[in-house]
């Protein structure tokens, strides 16, 4: 359950990163797209200025044309001549046709629509008109032509030449309306999307903070969730950093180790482990942390001990989940006191009374030790040893005698034997030694001892006894049955020469 807490964490996580991702996208999209529709605001109003220049220059070439030309300007000039005959006229109207002619170049260099130019070209066709009448005048001057005559001579149509300058009024006047309602209505357009885009963006910011309030909820639920199942773990729990320092705890691992909170974060793991373990078992840690991984800590044989602060050690179950935190990682164990479990291991082992290793338990050492023989090819051997005449015993010193002579043995048998053999109580006064890596004449050589060590038996006891046993050793084809049966008839070899003597299996060739 734990694990799926911790994934929905992960998978809510991932959901924020995206729901930001997609944010930081939209808000510089549309980031973007303000700026596009600024630059085309200003671009507007560029063109607009643009256009408005050109406008005011048409304009003042339209003045120009009308003041040069106009009834101030050359026709003024070429009236008078006319009428007057005046030298002086002459050269005003020859100055007036060239402003003209320098107002139409001005207009023509402007950038101007056709009809426009059609306008132009009517008009400058008025003022070439007007220029060669200007010529034949200068013929006809001292010729003495009457005044009507002279009139008549160089008279022009100029109705040409100011509706064409009218039409050109018109059509700049035409120009600037049109552009001033294309410029409104662009900008209304702008201002238009850059509302939406407003509404859009606050709508964004509506639907990202609900989804937020919502998985700040849903973190929040699962949170108190884990909280409970961490605080009502029945096993003691534990999360620690990189390198080992206890961060968190709950109530167990304050009730198994006896630590408080307080001094729990003063440690680090490698102060719960016996001094002994400690250094491998940092090693391990660290290498185990690396990795993104669930597991229990066990291998084959190896016994975990947690230390309390009482410098208790006690079994312990352990496993651990690395996983990662923020840029680093961490690690939480899940710590089981198993005293319980291997003291009730240990009784279904050992036989209350002497407590040694119980029948059960002298099987599979058996099988086991005569597995490892045949695998490694060593030598096994064994050693049944029965009591004799133990019913006389109980029979003369009581029961309770009896027993305390069997607790008695049990202890002397015990001492008497090397550390990597293993004694049993097989039956009620039958004891059973395996001796690994050992021959039949150092098994033989062992139950020698033994027996003659009997008499060195403590003596507050008042039983006295002796022993018979029956040696074997282990050999090809061999099972725990054939091995104990042939130690068996060593016995009964034993009890039917005497008792109190060691004998020894036949080896077969
Ligand atoms: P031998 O083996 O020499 O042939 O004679 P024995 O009298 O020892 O043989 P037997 O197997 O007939 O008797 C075993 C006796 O051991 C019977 C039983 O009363 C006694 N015995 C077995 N278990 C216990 C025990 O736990 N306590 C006591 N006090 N006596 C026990
Ligand atoms: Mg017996
Ligand atoms: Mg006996």
């Amino acid at each position: 359950k734990q694990a799926v807490h911790l994934e929905q964490a992960v998978s809510v996580k991932n959901k924020f990163l995206m729901i930001v991702a997609l944010f930081v996208l939209v808000s510089l999209f549309l980031l973007r797209f303000a700026q596009i529709l600024t630059e085309g605001i200003r671009q507007l109003d560029r063109s607009w200025e643009l256009h408005s220049e050109q406008v005011e220059k048409k304009a003042d070439a339209i003045h120009q044309l009308s003041q040069s030309f106009g009834y101030g300007g050359f026709i003024h000039h070429f009236k008078n001549l006319v009428l007057r005959l005046d030298a002086d006229y002459l050269s005003r109207s020859s100055t007036a046709l060239a402003n003209t002619y320098a107002a139409i170049d001005y207009y023509r260099s402007l950038p101007i629509t056709s009809a426009e130019t059609a306008a132009v070209d009517r008009f400058a066709a008025t003022v070439d008109e007007y220029g060669s009448r200007l010529q034949q005048l200068k013929t006809f001057l001292g010729q003495g032509f009457s005044q009507a005559e002279l009139d008549a001579r160089v008279r022009v149509d100029d109705s040409r030449a100011l509706q064409a300058l009218s039409e050109l009024n018109r059509s700049i006047q035409a120009q600037g309306a049109k552009a001033k309602q294309k410029n409104k209505a662009q900008l209304e357009l702008s201002l238009n999307l850059l509302r939406d885009q407003v509404i859009l963006l606050i709508a964004i910011f509506l639907a990202v903070g609900f989804i937020f309030a919502l998985m700040i909820i849903r973190l929040s639920k699962s949170l108190s969730e884990l909280k409970t199942i961490f605080s009502a773990s029945p096993d003691a729990l534990m999360v620690s950093d990189l390198s080992g320092k206890i961060r968190h705890v709950n109530q167990k691992a304050m009730a198994v180790f006896g630590y408080s909170e307080k001094e729990f974060l003063e440690l680090s793991i490698e102060d719960l482990v016996p001094r002994q373990f400690r250094g491998s078992h940092q090693q391990k840690r660290e290498h185990f942390q690396q990795s993104n991984r669930t597991a229990a800590m066990d291998q084959r044989g190896v016994e975990f001990f947690g230390l309390k602060k009482n410098g208790q050690q006690f079994p312990a179950e352990i496993a651990i989940s690395s996983y990662a935190s923020g840029n680093s990682r961490a690690c939480i164990a899940i710590i089981r006191d198993v005293s319980d479990k291997k003291q009730l291991e240990k009784r279904g082992n050992t036989d209350h009374m002497t407590q040694l290793a119980n029948r059960r338990q002298a099987d599979l050492t058996l099988v086991e030790e005569i597995a490892r023989s045949h695998r490694y090819g060593r030598g096994l051997a064994i050693i049944l040893c029965d009591i004799d005449h133990f019913k006389q015993i109980n029979d003369r010193f009581g029961h309770e005698e009896g027993d305390q002579a069997l607790i008695r043995l049990s202890r002397h048998l015990e001492q008497r034997v090397r550390t990597e053999d293993s004694v049993a109580r097989w039956g009620g006064e039958e004891f059973l030694i395996i001796s690994p890596e050992t021959d039949l004449q150092g098994a033989a050589e062992l139950a020698e001892q033994i027996r003659i060590s009997l008499n060195q038996l403590p003596t507050e006891a008042t039983v006295e006894f002796t022993i018979s046993f029956g040696v074997a050793a282990l050999q090809l084809g061999d099972d725990e049955h054939s091995l104990i049966k042939r130690a068996d008839s060593a016995l009964y070899r034993a009890k039917n020469s005497g008792r109190n003597r060691v004998e020894v299996a036949s080896e077969d060739s």
